[in-house]
């Protein structure tokens, strides 16, 4: 095989979380451009824009509705049994969603910490637990995603960034216990990504300012970016890769 071979991602299904917007649904299109079958998970009823990217380059993409703000571990495990019923089969999860809520740490509300670690962490960890426990007789992976607040505190979002440095310790413990059935779990610390998720950021033209400034590489990042990096870690290539979180940030923790 070839080493462009080892990223081929055909024969195989992959389940994105938060695939109907931002950086979900540029990894699920990357996904399928690599030749996975797409099962996306969003809290509408479809992600429209989304399938039709997936099929107009040849996949099949199949929907499951889910608001992983009131799904606790056996309703993760349902939704990933529900997913692998689709072809019997799993090889690939992406636990993208994420959710941010911003205020002063001195009001920061029990509520607002609550439903950040609910969506950021707790759903992450259940869904890839029922994961695994169905790859750890086929082999699969398991991508985190997780930010530049898996490393630095940011300011007014203390729930988000104990989520996502949680993102990266949690993928670090899964890596070290399933790696031996040939489950990779891995990260990717997406930069600074024009989305929904930071339009509030690039509204502030001071905020914006100051972030843009630096940034190596100069501007936010536009979520196909981050397509390179998941078909890496979603494939054959990164086969001997376990527990590591690859930042896709333009440069802003080499400053
Ligand atoms: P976004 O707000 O544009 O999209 C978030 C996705 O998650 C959407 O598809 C949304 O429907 C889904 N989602 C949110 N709450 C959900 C729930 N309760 N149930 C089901 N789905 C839910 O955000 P984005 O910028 O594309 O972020 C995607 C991921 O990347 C998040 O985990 C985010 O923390 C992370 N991230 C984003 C950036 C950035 O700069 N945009 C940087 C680093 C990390």
């Amino acid at each position: 095989m070839s080493i462009l071979d080892s990223f081929k991602l055909n024969g195989k299904v992959a389940l994105v979380t938060g695939c109907s917007r931002g950086l979900g649904q540029a990894m699920t299109i990357g996904l399928a451009e690599a030749g996975a079958d797409i099962i996306g998970v969003s809290r509408g009823s479809s992600a429209d824009e989304t399938a039709q990217a997936v099929k107009a380059v040849g996949q099949s993409y199949d929907h499951i509705s889910a608001d992983l703000s009131s799904l606790d571990a056996q309703g993760c495990k349902n939704l990933v049994e529900q997913a692998i019923d689709v072809h019997g089969k799993l090889d690939i999860v992406v636990n993208n969603a994420g959710i941010i809520r911003r205020s002063p740490a001195l009001e920061f509300s029990e509520q607002d910490w609550n439903d950040v670690l609910q969506v950021n962490l707790n759903t992450l960890f259940f869904i890839a637990q029922a994961a695994a426990n169905h790859m750890r007789a086929t082999g699969g992976k398991i991508i985190n995603i997780a930010s530049m607040l898996s490393y630095q505190g940011g300011i007014t979002v203390p729930a988000y960034a104990a989520s996502k440095h949680g993102v990266v310790g949690v993928t670090r413990a899964l890596a070290n216990e399933w790696a031996q059935y040939g489950v990779n779990v891995n990260a990717i610390a997406p930069g600074y990504m024009a989305t929904d998720n930071t339009a509030p950021l690039r509204a502030d033209s001071e905020r914006n300012a100051s972030i843009v400034s630096r940034i190596p590489a100069g501007d936010w990042g536009q979520p196909d970016a981050l397509k390179g990096a998941i078909v890496f870690l979603a494939s054959d290539a990164s086969e001997y890769v376990h527990g590591t979180t690859l930042d896709v940030d333009g440069g802003w923790l080499a400053r």
